[in-house]
């Protein structure tokens, strides 16, 4: 079976993990979070003590650390060294020293083949920085999701806000912004539109109407509803 696969990238904060989730369900495909892969490779860097700068002891640690996920009701969860750390991974300290590490090829390299394996076996909605121009760049259907800076640091202050989480809303703005530069600018995979990605910007929309505007790109491009 050839599997279907959407690709969706964009800054951080940009509701491409929320999107993702519902367009799964919606189509009944896996939902593959790449970005929760590399935080919890940081998170295994951190744990060391380990400075991001360090890329020498970095690309060593790399031979130590295992990545899988697997999906608990419908859920992804990250194991670490067989450690479901799917909880600790949302911080953000953990954010930063993510983009900060994932500039480093061994890091990229280690996650690139799962991903890729992923979705040569299964229908997948997968979101990241570098799905649509590098992990996989022949998907059916690409999505470049955005939002202004001051929206998405919006919405996730409401996220830790909820989750009852200390936070400052223009600490958050600054962090984002400082992410969104580093990803963007790094000599591997840097996070940009592809060619062939669909543009959406999310600043004025409703979680349903991009999800049903993703939708509507994916059947138009091929997609049958019947898979
Ligand atoms: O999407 P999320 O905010 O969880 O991603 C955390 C960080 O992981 C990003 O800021 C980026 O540095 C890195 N990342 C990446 N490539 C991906 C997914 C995430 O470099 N495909």
């Amino acid at each position: 079976m050839t599997t279907y696969n959407i690709a969706i990238d964009g800054p951080a904060g940009a509701g491409k993990s929320t999107i993702a989730r519902r367009v799964a369900k919606e189509l009944g495909f896996i939902y593959v979070d790449t970005g929760a892969m590399y935080r919890a490779m940081a998170l295994y860097f951190l744990r060391e003590g380990i400075s991001r700068d360090n890329e020498k002891a970095i690309e060593a640690a790399c031979s130590r650390i295992d990545i899988s996920i697997r999906y608990h009701q419908g859920a992804q969860q990250v194991l670490l060294n067989g450690e479901d750390v799917s909880g600790l991974i949302r911080t953000e300290e953990v954010s930063r020293m993510t983009s900060a590490v994932s500039v480093y090829a061994p890091v990229r390299q280690k996650l690139l083949e799962l991903q890729r394996q992923l979705a040569r076996t299964e229908n997948v909605i997968m979101d990241g920085r570098d799905i649509g121009t590098c992990v996989l760049p022949r998907a059916q259907t690409k999505i470049y999701l955005t939002a202004g800076s001051h929206v998405r640091a919006l919405r996730r202050f409401k996220e830790l806000e909820e989750k009852g989480q200390m936070c400052n809303l223009e600490e958050i703005e600054h962090d984002i912004i400082e992410r969104d530069y580093r990803d963007m600018h790094r000599d591997i995979a840097p996070l940009k539109r592809a060619e062939d990605a669909v543009l959406i910007d999310s600043s004025n929309m409703t979680i349903d109407q991009v999800v049903d505007a993703i939708m509507e790109t994916a059947r138009t491009q091929g997609l049958k509803d019947d898979r």
